[in-house]
């Protein structure tokens, strides 16, 4: 099912779906966490990372992909329809980016574009900060 999104995407853009832009789909697709390139290059070897940033590049404009900006490192994860529109938590201890879904942030997001005759395609909204799990740690310490 997921594969023949992917195919019909790149059908409709007249693009070949070559195999090293399909193990970059799979790479990403079989990941619960977003991904940085480092982490995508070390699951594929045989291909350079000057492929990989031009395949991530391609799959950003593509929709395939959303990029999401943490400090000063980029990460990648399957956008919709792939998998359910959501954000993260990221945590800056250990790193882990929380996937959330939130109702009333969509609502706000829909409404200010609204107010400003703005027609909304896209959004960004990342939370930093330190997790319940590494809350504890740092106040035992
Ligand atoms: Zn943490
Ligand atoms: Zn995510
Ligand atoms: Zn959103």
């Amino acid at each position: 099912m997921i594969s023949m999104m992917l195919n019909e995407i790149f059908e409709r853009h007249n693009l070949r779906l070559t195999k090293p832009r399909q193990q970059v789909f799979d790479i990403l697709r079989n990941s619960d966490v977003p991904l940085t390139v480092g982490d995508i290059a070390k699951n594929c070897k045989n291909i350079n990372r000057a492929s990989i940033y031009r395949t991530l590049l391609m799959f950003d404009n593509l929709n395939i992909i959303n990029t999401i900006t943490i400090g000063w490192k980029n990460y990648y994860e399957l956008a919709e329809p792939f998998i359910p529109h959501h954000h993260h938590l990221y945590c800056i201890n250990c790193q882990n980016a929380e996937p959330i879904q939130s109702q009333e942030l969509e609502k706000l997001i829909d409404l200010i574009g609204k107010k400003h005759n703005f027609i909304v395609t896209k959004h960004h909204f990342e939370l930093e900060g330190i997790c319940e799990k590494c809350r504890h740690i740092i106040e035992n310490k």
